[in-house]
């Protein structure tokens, strides 16, 4: 990984990406869950990583054509940069009377219930224009509780709407799991048996379905009855469920984040640093600066957490602030000099699960919470 980078030199942090780790990732989860179809979950600008970058990687290098989003503006962006072929799924609740134009830019929303449906028609129908026929997800409430029918005589009439009228086309038939990542297997047989009963006593063709998030992917391969699956955090090299439970397959972190030290003091015996001077040295020692802060993404909670300086450990001292850390430098190094936070140091390694853990939080929150005054470089 070569990180020789302007972007770097000149902010003193980066969040560097690569494309083969992305792809290496697609290809091992469709084969370990058995799946000809992948929905790229690239919601939240791709976990941090870049929604285009991500999007067009798979697109160009997998042939990935179905994609899917959280929001309206992520969807607009995405759009744009795939071909016309290619699908965007909107996987949360969208304002209904925004139908039209999610019509006329070919974006597909989740339904979550009837009324959302005679909200949408009414909007597209006030339109004077004609406009395509809106592609419609329906959603399922199996348990997330989050949106989507809670009976069968909901969904059916959900599904008969969509199919009856010409303003709407069905394109899939989906549910969220809650616990596919988690030891919690009954909760997931449930879930999962829920939907078959309400597909198949519709006759839902099977192909419409999609299900599998990454746990559900990962953990419960064998029993994830689609051919298609629709993933996020797998795709980026991360595993969902650590530190419960190894991953079943290789899985190549797509991302690191270093930094570079712009300043190296010393601290003498009894002087204290950072806001409310809570560290304070009992002896006399070295000590660096960071251009990076709880504005970059790098939260107050990981004060004391471990960075790698040449293949060293070394410790974040006192708080984080917003623009600036210091952290224990055991010998003077050179000002420029690579900090590692998440990521490889040569044969040293800093895992994003790891940081999750000692910050008392998941690595999705970490990775889309690194903000956009970082810049994204590519490694390959
Ligand atoms: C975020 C999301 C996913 C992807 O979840 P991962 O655990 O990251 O794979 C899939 N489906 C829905 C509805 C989501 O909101």
């Amino acid at each position: 990984m070569t990180r020789t980078s302007a972007a770097l030199k000149r902010r003193g942090l980066a969040f560097f990406r690569s494309k083969k780790a992305l792809v290496h990732n697609a290809k091992a989860v469709m084969e370990v869950a058995n799946a000809k179809r992948l929905i790229a979950v690239v919601k939240a600008n791709a976990y941090g990583y870049g929604d285009t970058w991500a999007a067009k990687t798979l697109n160009q290098e997998l042939g990935v054509k179905d994609f899917a989003v959280a929001t309206l503006d992520e969807g607009v962006r995405v759009r744009s940069a795939l071909p016309d072929d290619c699908d965007v799924i909107l996987l949360g609740v969208q304002p209904a009377f925004l139908a039209d134009e999610m019509a006329e830019k070919n974006l597909s929303p989740v339904a979550g219930s009837f009324d959302w449906l005679l909200a949408a028609k009414k909007a597209i129908d006030e339109k004077d224009k004609k406009l395509p026929a809106l592609k419609i997800h329906l959603a399922v409430d199996t348990g997330m509780g989050r949106l989507g029918a809670k009976t069968r005589a909901e969904l059916a009439s959900m599904y008969n709407f969509v199919c009856a009228e010409d303003c709407f086309e069905l394109a899939g038939v989906m549910t969220h799991f809650a616990t596919a990542d988690e030891d919690n297997q009954p909760y997931y047989d449930q879930q999962l048996a829920d939907f078959m009963a309400m597909v198949k006593g519709l006759d839902i063709p099977e192909k419409y379905c999609h299900v599998a998030n990454s746990g559900s992917a990962l953990y419960h391969h064998d029993e994830v009855p689609t051919d298609t699956i629709r993933v996020g955090s797998v795709l980026y090299g991360y595993n969902p469920a650590l530190p419960d439970r190894p991953s079943p397959i290789e899985l190549e972190p797509v991302g690191s984040l270093v930094g570079q030290i712009w300043g190296v003091h010393r601290l003498l015996k009894g002087e204290s640093l950072s806001y409310g001077a809570t560290y304070t040295a009992n002896e006399d020692q070295w000590v660096g600066t960071i251009p990076v802060g709880y504005a970059d993404g790098l939260k107050r909670t990981l004060s004391g957490m471990t960075v790698l300086v040449n293949e060293q450990e070394e410790k974040i001292l006192g708080r984080v602030t917003m623009d600036q850390i210091i952290i224990s430098l055991r010998e003077p190094v050179a000002v420029g000099s690579e900090v590692t936070f998440i990521g490889k140091d040569q044969e040293k390694e800093i895992k994003i699960e790891d940081v999750a853990e000692y910050g008392d939080t998941i690595p999705h929150e970490l990775l889309t919470g690194i903000s956009s005054r970082v810049p994204r470089v590519d490694v390959d």
